[in-house]
C-alpha cells in the first residue's frame, strides 16, 4: 500500500470512534460508534446480496412458511437484505435497527427495488417502547446479537423480543461459530453472509471477551467491529431461560453438522 493510500485508509478508519485502546471497547453501546455512514455505504459490498441470497437459499423463508408466519419484525435490519427478501417473498415485514444510518440505507435499498420498507429506529433493550403490536416472528440476523457485551443486556434484549412476539411466535437468531474460533483459532470459507470476494474479513484480536474483526476493501479502506464471542450453548441456554420452549440450532443452515465445522449457527426459538 502506498503512503497516501495508507493515510486515506487511516483517515477513513478514524470515522469510527474507539478509545485509545480499542481492545478495551467492550460495551453494548459501542455499535453506535461503529456503523458510521462511510462503513454503512460499504456494507453491501461486504455482504454481496446476490452471493448471500445464493448461499442461504430459501432457508429463512421455509422456516417461517412451515410455521405459517406472516408478520415479521427484522430487529437488526442493517441495510435491509432480509427485510427486502422477505417482503419480496410475501411476508409483512417491519424493519428495525438501532442505527439510523443503517435504516436509511435499508430504505434506499428497498426503494431501489420498488418497495417501501416500514422502518423503525429501535435499540433492542427498549424495543417495545418504539414498536407497536405483536409479531409472528422476529429475526435478528447477520451475527448482530454479538454486539451485546453485558449479559444483562442479552437477557433484556431477549425479554424484549419475547414480549414483542405473539403467544406462538418464533425468534430466529444467528451467530458466528465462536466456539471453534476461540478453541481452534480463526478459519472461514467465507461462504455464508460475508460473501463479497473483494473484501477480506479477519480477526485482528481474539480472546474470550472480544473478537475484533477487520474488514479490508479493495480501495484500501478498512473498518473494524468489536464483537463479543458468545458460545453456542450459552446462547441456547439464554433463549431457554428467556422462556422459549423449543430451541433448534442449525449449522450453516443444516440440521445435522459436525460441531466445529459450521461458520455460522442459526437458532430457531419457539414460544410454544
Ligand atoms: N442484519 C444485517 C445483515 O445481516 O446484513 C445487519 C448486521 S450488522 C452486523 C448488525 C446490526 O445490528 C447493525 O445494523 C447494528 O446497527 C444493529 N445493532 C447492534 N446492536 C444493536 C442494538 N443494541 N439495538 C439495535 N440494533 C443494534
Amino acid at each position: 500500500m502506498s503512503d497516501s493510500s495508507a493515510m486515506n485508509a487511516e483517515l477513513t478508519l478514524t470515522d469510527q470512534v474507539y478509545s485509545g485502546d480499542p481492545l478495551q471497547d467492550r460495551e453494548t453501546d459501542q455499535y453506535r460508534n461503529e456503523y458510521v455512514t462511510t462503513f454503512v455505504e460499504k456494507w453491501d459490498e461486504l455482504i454481496d446480496w446476490r452471493a448471500r441470497a445464493e448461499s442461504e437459499g430459501q432457508f429463512f423463508i421455509d422456516v417461517l412458511r412451515a410455521r405459517g408466519k406472516d408478520t415479521v419484525l427484522d430487529v437488526a435490519a442493517g441495510t435491509g437484505f432480509h427485510s427486502v427478501r422477505l417482503t419480496e417473498a410475501g411476508f409483512n415485514v417491519t424493519s428495525a435497527d438501532g442505527s439510523a444510518a443503517m435504516l436509511a440505507k435499508a430504505f434506499d435499498n428497498g426503494q431501489a427495488r420498488g418497495l417501501i420498507l416500514k422502518t423503525v429506529q429501535a435499540d433492542w433493550r427498549w424495543l417495545n417502547r418504539d414498536i407497536q403490536g405483536k409479531y409472528d416472528a422476529i429475526i435478528c440476523l447477520g451475527n448482530s446479537f454479538t454486539h451485546l457485551y453485558e449479559e444483562q443486556d442479552r437477557r433484556r434484549a431477549l425479554a424484549e423480543f419475547y414480549a414483542a412476539l405473539k403467544h406462538d411466535g418464533v425468534l430466529i437468531i444467528d451467530q458466528r461459530n465462536y466456539d471453534t474460533m476461540l478453541d481452534e483459532g480463526f478459519s472461514t470459507k467465507h461462504k455464508y453472509y460475508y460473501c463479497g470476494d473483494q473484501v477480506t474479513a479477519e480477526p485482528s484480536h481474539i480472546d474470550e471477551g472480544l473478537v475484533r474483526m477487520v474488514y479490508s476493501f479493495p480501495d484500501g479502506a478498512e473498518y473494524t467491529l468489536n464483537m463479543c464471542p458468545i458460545r453456542k450453548n450459552y446462547v441456547r441456554r439464554l433463549l431457554s431461560e428467556a422462556g422459549f420452549q423449543r430451541v433448534r440450532t442449525y449449522g450453516d443452515f443444516q440440521e445435522t453438522y459436525a460441531e466445529n465445522d459450521p461458520d455460522f449457527f442459526v437458532h430457531v426459538a419457539e414460544k410454544s
